[in-house]
């Protein structure tokens, strides 16, 4: 029996040791991938990734690594597996914000089902957003929390969506919405809950790819 144990003891050193460096592999190919913007194994990376979303976290702060990284890399690989088949599709495309981007005086009204109702005072970014999303056949929503995009999915029924948020829920919300549709997002470059900003000519250029 303390065979049995011992053996069980070093089986489970052994898998843990195992899962460790294939996740560290699975790291290694996603910061490549990102710097010389090609793309290798991304399913592989995804999967470990996804699966192993805490301990890569862990890898990283023990190396004292930004682990904002592993959602870069999730965001980053998701965007370019999806990239061609978020471009064909021509109806029903959503861009979803977070409600965090709007400006602190902000007077639009929160509709229960479709979030926030911009009024494109032009206070903040959004109205900028907004105006380029009717350029390019996009219909924006700007949600209070996860449970509007369902709500929209259900509603709306967008065939594409292009997701903005900080890189936590980025990475969440596009891992569950490319269960129904092509994805892309970009994180946010100042976040927090409040007076968030984004980078607005990098989501410009994701609608415009659409055109082609
Ligand atoms: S532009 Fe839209 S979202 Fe921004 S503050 Fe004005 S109404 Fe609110």
């Amino acid at each position: 029996m303390l065979f049995s144990y011992e053996l069980l003891g070093k089986l489970f050193v052994f898998f843990v040791f195992a899962v460790l460096i294939v996740t560290g592999v699975a790291l290694l190919l996603g910061a490549y991938s990102i710097r010389r913007h090609r793309i290798i194994f991304p399913n592989f990376i995804l999967f470990m990734l996804y699966l192993f979303y805490s301990p890569s976290k862990w890898m990283c702060r023990v190396f004292s690594i930004k682990e904002e990284i592993v959602d870069e890399i999730l965001i980053e690989v998701r965007n370019a597996v999806m990239l061609d088949k978020f471009k064909k599709k021509a109806d029903r495309r959503a861009v979803i914000l977070p409600q965090c981007m709007r400006h602190p005086q902000c007077r639009a009204r929160c509709d229960p089902i479709m979030g926030y109702e911009c009024t494109e005072c032009g206070m903040c970014d959004i109205k900028d957003i907004v105006r380029a999303a009717d350029k390019h056949n996009f219909k924006v929503f700007i949600v209070p929390g996860d449970s509007f995009v369902r709500k929209i999915i259900k509603s709306y029924n967008p065939n594409v969506c292009l997701g903005v948020a900080c890189y936590v829920e980025l990475t969440e919300s596009m891992q569950s919405v490319s269960k129904f549709m092509p994805v892309q997002g970009v994180s946010l470059i100042r976040d927090g809950c409040f007076d968030t900003r984004v980078d607005v000519v990098e989501v410009i250029h994701k609608m415009e790819i659409c055109d082609v």
